[in-house]
Parts: C-alpha cells; structure tokens; sequence
C-alpha cells in the first residue's frame, strides 16, 4: 500500500473514578462541560478541542501534520467522581462506535482514554471500551490510546489495544504533547517502524496523589528513567502511577513498554518494575494537619514575601472530591488568618444569593459542605459580597492552557481576614487565573489555599514561598488505610511499605 493518505479514526472518553466519592458522574455530567469541552460529536469536534493542552488536541495537530486524514468520532470528558453511571457509559461508548461503524475504510484509530474509569456495570471501564472497539475493527487494525498518568491499567487494555501511551508529568503538562507521541507511534506502527510485542507488569504497592509529582524526586528521576528506555528495539515505554481510590482488583502502578521483540519489552519492564520497588521507602510523602498547617502558613507569611500555599489535597475536585468541604476554611477563620484566599469553595446556592445581593452587600448564609462529606455543616456566618464573576474565563497556566471554563455564577466573599472564591461548578483550583477572574492577584496574597493535590503546582510553584500539603476531612483520603476497600487484589500493599491487602470474609 503506498497511499499518502492514511484514514484515521479519532474520539476520546475520559473519566477518572473515586468509587468511594459522594456523587456519580451521569449522561449530565459529559454534556454540561467544565474546564474541558462538553460531549462533542462529528466535525464539530475538531474546532471544539483545538488549542487546549488535552491529548486528543495534540494528535489531532500531529497527525494532521503527518499528512493523515482524520475521521471524527465523539469526544467527552467529565470530572472526576464516582463511577460512571451505566446511562452515561453506554450512550457515550456508543456515539464513538456508531460513528466508528459508520466511517467505511480506515488504516488506524487513536482514543483519547484516562485510564481509571469505572462504570457501574464495568469494574475497566476503558477495557471495555477498548473491546468494543476492537470488536468492530477487527484484531489487525492498528488501535492506539493514550492515558492519564493516574491510569489504573488492566491486563484486557494492554491486550487489547497495540500501544498505550501514558503521560510523563504530573502537574499534567504533557497531555497534549502525549497525543502528538501517540500520533507518531501510531505513525510507525503503520510503516513497521514500531514493534507490537508489548510486556506489563503491575507494582505490588499503591502510590498516594502527591507522591507521583514529577516536578520533584522520587517521580521526577523515575520518569527521566522512562523517558531514557526508549530507545533502539523498544519504541514505547510507559509508568503509570495509578489511581488509589478506585476499589477494584486491577488498581495501582504499572508499567508497559512496546518493542520489535518479547525480550526487549520484557526486560524494559522488568528493570523499571525493580527501579521503582527498590525505592518504596522514598514514594512515601509528607502531610500536615489543618490545625499544624495553618499555624506554620500564618507564622512564616509574617516575614514572607509571596504567599505559603496550603493544598487541601483530599477534596480535590480532580480526585473525586465535590470542592465543598469546609475543614480547612474552619481552620483558617478559627485562627484568624490573614491576607488569606481560597479557592474554589463549590456552592451554587451561595453564588446565587451572592448575586442577588450584589457588591457591597453582606449575606448571612451558610458556606459549603452541600454534599455533606463525613456529616460537614455549612459554615454559617455574615460575608460580604466583594466581586462577582459570570465564571467564563481561560485557563492560563501550564495545566489548563487555553481551557475554556465555564464555572457558572461566582462570587468573592470576604470573612474577617479570608477571601473566598466560591463557583457554581467544581474545578480543581490549578490556575492562577481563577483568582483573577475575580480580581484577585494571588502572588499578592499572604495565604493561598487550594483544593487540588498537585496540579496547582504547575501554575502556584512559581509564586509560592512554601508549599504544605494539608490532610482536611475529604473524600480523597491521602491515606489508603481509612478507605474501606473490598475488592483489591489480596496481597497489594496499601501504601508504599504499608499493610497488604486482605480480602474480609475470607
Ligand atoms: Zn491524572
């Protein structure tokens, strides 16, 4: 065949499940849009997608560059919570087959995948995906994936699919460059120049969120290790640190390597695997108590000259929290912080009554905790109303590069020395810009509070003097051992050097 054309199917369904978060995500959830664009189907999707630092973006400009001609399929993505209802599943899933079915001849397929969905009636979500597409396309067309670092990956997915590629940093900065890798290993795939035979193995222990930063070591020398693999025989090599709050058998690290030969991708394996499980010790991370962190952040930002951020890492809306957990803004009020600002506190009700009242008011309301995570109560009080926001704005950052948000009504409230950015809809805070879209300069804050894990540090590294991390009451529990898990592989140690596994019953 010596066509220059090749024809390329593209489509993305993207969902990163806590199975153990307050809400599930529905058909909803996928439509109403949020940093990411809303569910987009046929040629629409092309200008929907283009610009943002999403891997569906970055293959569709690299492929397009490689002169393939692309054929769309449907494209959704939906914060991360609990499971993906069976609704939202089988509709979307079949968008993207139906479109596939219909798309007559093709030379290959590029899915833009997460890693770590669950639906409620599939425990691998993308395994499931995967093999409804390969059914459809037959075993030799070539089928490849990119996936989120945080990708819980199964032994069906590798099977499955001829490559799976996994981002490299976390903050996510490479989204977009991962798709343009998948463009051009899908590329070689096509011309031989890349090897089918794959190995993969998975890690006897799980990672915590902010172990996995790749902005510092451990991870950051780890990812160097697996950017370095990749080389002679061996075309693709991939880590994946895994998503902890998932409670099914396949959760945790793993890691996959593609080669022209069984030996090669083996042994790439092999010495990741031992690298990694060499170092257990050092992926164990750090944490403060509110009480701890919030004393310490108003003591050093007496003499500081940029602000001490506090990361509320277990209600990270990217970790299936709801953003409205009120543990740390109790803590920050209760000890009177100054020039301190939050961000974001989810209460679409709050925003509501915010704009009734307009700037200037002062509302007598209670803030937060409308999901009600581990019995919280709204925190009720008199805020003043400093500004109002319609929450459209773009991401400036490097993680939300370009990212059109819409977060519905917003409002600034001010609570004695507090600043709080409260939004109608959830968005991990990981943008300086969040602030801005209410007048808020953040590198001028004393204290900067954020409900994100470690994608904030992309955008607040940069301007913070200290960055501690902070374990509130939240639905995203840094530690695994307070999560009631029942359906894990028996054996898998909970936290790096932590407890093994062990099924109840048994
Ligand atoms: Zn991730």
């Amino acid at each position: 065949m010596t066509r220059g054309h090749r024809r390329i199917a593209v489509g993305g369904f993207q969902h990163e499940t806590n199975t153990f978060a307050p809400r599930k995500a529905d058909y909803n959830a996928f439509t109403s849009g949020g940093a990411w664009p809303a569910l987009t189907r046929g040629e629409a999707m092309f200008g929907d997608v283009a610009g943002i630092n999403i891997p569906i973006a970055g293959f569709i400009d690299e492929a397009r560059a490689l002169g393939q001609q692309l054929v769309p399929l449907a494209w959704a993505s939906a914060s991360p919570s609990a499971q993906v209802t069976e609704e939202a599943f089988e509709r979307i899933t079949g968008h993207i087959t139906d479109a596939l079915a219909a798309a007559g001849g093709l030379d290959g397929v590029f899915l833009d995948l997460h890693g770590a969905m669950v639906a409620e009636h599939h425990q691998d979500g993308e395994g499931e995906i995967l093999r409804r597409v390969r059914q459809l396309v037959g075993p030799d067309l070539p089928l490849v994936a990119s996936l989120d670092l945080h990708a819980n990956v199964t032994p069906e997915m590798v099977a499955l699919a001829d490559a799976l590629l996994i981002y490299r940093t976390y903050p996510h900065v490479d989204m977009a460059e991962t798709g343009a890798r998948a463009a051009r290993h899908l590329q070689a795939l096509l011309t031989g120049a890349a090897g089918r035979a794959r190995a993969f193995r998975q890690l006897p222990f799980l990672l915590q969120l902010t172990a996995g930063c790749t902005l510092h070591d451990p991870a950051k020398a780890l990812y160097e290790q697996v950017a370095d693999r990749e080389r002679g025989a061996v075309s693709s090599v991939s880590f994946a640190c895994g998503f902890g709050p998932a409670d099914i058998w396949h959760c945790g690290p793993s890691v996959v390597a593609y080669a022209q030969s069984q030996a090669a991708a083996e042994a790439t394996v092999q010495e990741l695997y031992d690298y990694v499980t060499a170092r257990e010790a050092d992926f164990v991370t750090p944490v403060w108590t509110p009480r701890e962190a919030v004393a310490r952040a108003i003591e050093r930002s007496r003499g500081a000259r940029r602000p001490i951020v506090l990361a509320d890492t277990q209600d990270n809306p990217g970790g299936g929290g709801e953003g409205d957990t009120v543990g740390l803004l109790e803590e920050l009020a209760r000890q009177g912080a100054e020039g301190a600002a939050l961000a974001i506190m989810v209460d679409p009700k709050a925003a509501a009554a915010a704009q009734q009242a307009g700037v200037g008011a002062e509302i007598a309301i209670g803030l937060g905790a409308g999901s009600g995570f581990g019995g919280q109560r709204p925190l009720q009080a008199r805020y003043r109303v400093e500004a109002l926001g319609d929450g459209r704005f773009t991401g400036t950052g490097p993680f939300y590069h370009g990212a059109r948000m819409h977060l519905g009504p917003m409002a600034l409230l001010t609570l004695g020395g507090l600043r709080i950015v409260v939004a109608s809809r959830k968005l991990q805070a990981a943008d300086q810009a969040i602030f801005r879209h209410l007048g808020v300069e953040p590198a001028a804050q004393k204290i900067l509070a954020l409900k994100s894990s470690v994608h904030f540090r992309a955008d607040f590294q940069p301007i913070a003097e200290e960055i501690l991390v902070v374990a509130a009451p939240g639905p995203n529990p840094i530690d695994h051992r307070e999560l009631p898990y029942r359906n894990l592989r028996p054996g898998l140690r909970l936290m790096p050097l932590g407890p093994a596994f062990e099924p109840v019953g048994v």
